[in-house]
This record gives C-alpha cells, sequence and structure tokens, in this order.
C-alpha cells in the first residue's frame, strides 16, 4: 500500500524532531564501533556536519518515494560527503560501514519508534523501510562512486608520473651508452697513438726522434690519466654516490685560497686573475668542495681558452637576493659560437678542439652535474673573439 501524505507528513516531522537524538546515537555507536578507527581523528560535530543535508535528502526522497531528480541529489550529496571523508583519511571500508551505522540509527531511532508509537499506520512501515533503503542504496553509491574518482585521479598520477621516471631513466640509460662508446673511442685514440710512438721509439735509430717521440708518448700518458681522472669525477657524479658536505664558507678567505692555488697556472699562462667580492656577501653554507671543484673547472677553461697575451679572468662572487648567490668566471679569450653554447655542458662535446689545447670535453658536464647537486642552475654568455661569462646561481644556505 502507497503512503498516504498524512502518514508522510507525521513520519517527517517525527524525523525531523529525533534528528538530536539519532545523531547522538549514531556518533556513540560510530564511537564504539572497531572498524572505523579513522573517526577517531574527529570531532562528534565533524561526524554529523553532513546531519542537516542527509535529513533533508531523506525527507524528499521519502516525499517523492525516491523519484529520479531526488536520487540525483542524494547522490550528489553522498559525493560531497565522500570527498569529506577521503580528505578527512577514511577508507572506502570506513565510509560505508558509517552509512550503514547511520541507515540502522534512523531505522532504530526514527522509523521503528514511528511505528510503535503510530501503531494504526503500522502497514506502511514497509514501503518507508523500502525508501529507507534505496536512500542508502544511492548513498553508498555515491560515496564509492567518489572513492573510485579519486583513486582513478590517484592513477593517474602515479602513471604521469611513473612515465616521467622511465623517459629519464631511457635517456640515462642512452646518456651512459653514448659516454661507454665515447670513452672507448678516446682511449683507442690515445691507445693508438701511443703504441704508434712506442713502435717508433723501438724501431727508431735517430736519437732526437727518440727523444720527440718519447715527448709525445708522456703527453699521450698524461692525456690518458687526465681523462681517466675526469671519467672518474663523472662517474661517482653519476652514481650520486657523493652527499653533500655542508659547512659554513667564508667568502673573503675561501677566494683568496682559490686565487693562490691558480697562481702557477695564470703566471705560466700569462693571464692576470681579479676577484670581485660582493661586500653583502659573507658567510654561505654548502659544499666547499664542490664549490671549489665548479670554480676549478670554469677557471682552468677560461685560462685554457684566453690565448691573447694580456688576458684577465675575473672570479665574481655576489649575492643576488636573500637566499641565492652568484658565483662568476668572466674570461677575455677565445669565445663559444652562438649555435654551440647550449650543447657545451653535453659529455664529450669539445668545439672544433685545436691540436694545442687539450682537454677530455668532460670539465663542463661535471661542473654542471655539481651545480645541479648544489641545488643551483648554471648559465653562458659569450662572444667570439671577445670572451665568455660561465655564471652559477646557488642557495647560500643548503
Ligand atoms: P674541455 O675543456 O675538456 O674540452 P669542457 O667540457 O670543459 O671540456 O668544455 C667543453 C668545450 O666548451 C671546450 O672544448 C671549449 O670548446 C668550450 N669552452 C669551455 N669553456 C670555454 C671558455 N671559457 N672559452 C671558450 N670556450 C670554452
Amino acid at each position: 500500500m502507497a503512503l498516504t501524505s498524512e502518514v508522510k507528513r507525521s513520519l517527517v516531522e517525527y524525523l525531523d524532531s529525533q534528528r538530536p537524538l539519532i545523531g547522538e546515537q549514531a556518533v556513540s555507536a560510530i564511537r564504539s564501533s572497531n572498524e572505523i578507527s579513522s573517526s577517531e581523528r574527529l570531532t562528534d560535530q565533524q561526524l554529523i556536519d553532513h546531519f542537516p543535508k542527509l535529513f533533508a535528502d531523506l525527507i524528499e526522497y521519502l516525499l517523492t518515494n525516491g523519484d529520479s531528480g531526488t536520487r540525483r541529489r542524494t547522490i550528489e550529496g553522498a559525493l560531497r560527503h565522500g570527498m569529506t571523508r577521503w580528505q578527512q583519511g577514511y577508507a572506502l571500508v570506513e565510509v560505508i560501514r558509517e552509512v550503514g551505522i547511520v541507515q540502522r540509527s534512523i531505522l532504530d531511532e526514527g522509523i521503528e519508534r514511528f511505528f510503535e508509537e503510530n501503531s494504526q499506520w503500522s502497514e506502511s512501515v514497509h514501503d518507508v523501510r523500502r525508501n529507507l533503503g534505496g536512500f542508502f542504496e544511492d548513498s553508498v553509491a555515491g560515496s564509492v562512486q567518489q572513492y573510485v574518482e579519486n583513486f582513478t585521479e590517484q592513477l593517474r598520477n602515479a602513471n604521469a608520473k611513473l612515465l616521467i621516471a622511465n623517459e629519464n631513466l631511457s635517456r640515462l640509460d642512452e646518456s651512459r651508452l653514448r659516454l661507454i662508446r665515447t670513452v672507448s673511442h678516446e682511449l683507442a685514440n690515445v691507445l693508438n697513438a701511443l703504441t704508434l710512438t712506442v713502435t717508433l721509439i723501438t724501431t727508431g735509430k735517430d736519437e732526437t726522434v727518440r727523444s720527440e717521440m718519447l715527448e709525445i708518448c708522456q703527453r699521450n700518458v698524461r692525456e690518458m690519466s687526465e681523462l681517466l681522472n675526469d671519467l672518474k669525477d663523472y662517474s661517482i657524479l653519476i652514481a650520486g654516490a657523493a652527499p653533500l658536505q655542508i659547512e659554513e664558507i667564508n667568502v673573503r678567505i675561501f677566494a683568496d685560497e682559490l686565487r693562490s692555488s691558480f697562481h702557477a697556472l695564470t703566471r705560466d699562462a700569462g693571464v692576470r686573475l681579479e676577484l670581485l667580492i660582493d661586500p653583502d656577501l659573507d658567510v654561505i653554507r654548502s659544499d666547499r668542495k664542490k664549490v671549489r671543484q665548479i670554480i676549478t673547472n670554469l677557471i682552468a677553461n677560461a685560462v685554457n681558452y684566453c690565448r691573447k697575451p694580456d688576458s684577465r679572468v675575473v672570479l665574481a662572487f655576489r649575492s643576488l637576493s636573500q637566499d641565492f648567490c652568484q658565483i662568476a668566471v668572466e674570461d677575455t679569450g677565445i669565445g663559444i659560437p652562438s649555435e654551440h653554447l647550449d650543447s657545451i655542458f653535453d659529455e664529450f662535446k669539445r668545439i672544433s678542439p685545436s691540436e694545442d689545447i687539450k682537454g677530455s670535453g668532460l670539465g663542463l658536464a661535471i661542473t654542471k652535474r655539481l651545480v645541479e647537486e648544489l641545488k643551483g642552475s648554471i648559465e653562458v654568455f659569450s662572444k667570439v673573439a671577445h670572451g665568455s661569462r660561465f655564471m652559477v646561481t646557488i642557495p647560500k644556505t643548503q
């Protein structure tokens, strides 16, 4: 038998009057259930925050026997409730259990009581129970749908991250393969030259030629050992094996030490090394060894690629902001053609190396890695025949 409007009206009034009691009963049932541990983090008020909306939807559901518009609104309300509980850290099973407890509280404290007190309408109890069942089915469906959407979103994000990680891995594999190929090639070149020279030494008769060959031999061995040293540094960096050793660095003292250590190199090359230190930059906290290696590589290049009489190299320390400082190495050397500026940090990149300027092509690749380890960045500006400026920006405190 369909519910009469009189039964509906009385029931709705009764449910509305019982709302505080039903709320209390639901909270205590949720608290005493051992299966909704996430509820422990919530206040009583947070547990029943959704009650006004839930009751309004339930009443409408009872009044309309769950027409399609009401069902849609019920599901929308449940979607929102599902989102709230998701944000409050509920597991899906906890949301479903909680909805079940609320349903039971409404049934026990609301509907059953109403029909006990109004036994003249007891035939209608089945219809009301069916409506209540339908309403809570839709509520569970809405909450589950919200969770599924959230899980899907999480999966999508995780998948996107995986794709990026995968791409990075294949790029790393590719660059390691390139590294092995180039190293084998470089070492083979030096070894071939060495073998040839050694043959000439052992078979040659002329003493002058023999001593010339020995010199070439020595140079080849030196090159090979420099290449191997660079490679060792680079492989340690790629493996990410050396953790940062952070310490306080007094910029002035550090810069003076650097200048002294470059004295012999700059004097022999006829290069003047100047220091510029921002008075605002007193102390930084960073990895001294790594900062030193970065500057050493840049100054070695600046000196190496100067090749002009009366050349000048400037090492500057500047404060950029409260958090960042800049270390710049500027030279008045041969400069770098603009089309190569993007690729000079690649492993083994050398720009038409002239025979007398030796190098492994790893210096800037190592420098860039070191800068990245210090969570910094490196930039280069250069003009052919005028000079180059390498600028490293790092945090003042690691
Ligand atoms: P290497 O110096 O061993 O060749 P690097 O990685 O240090 O290798 O440098 C890569 C290339 O970038 C060099 O071969 C050179 O052509 C160019 N380069 C680097 N620094 C400078 C500079 N200060 N002036 C001109 N060219 C430079």
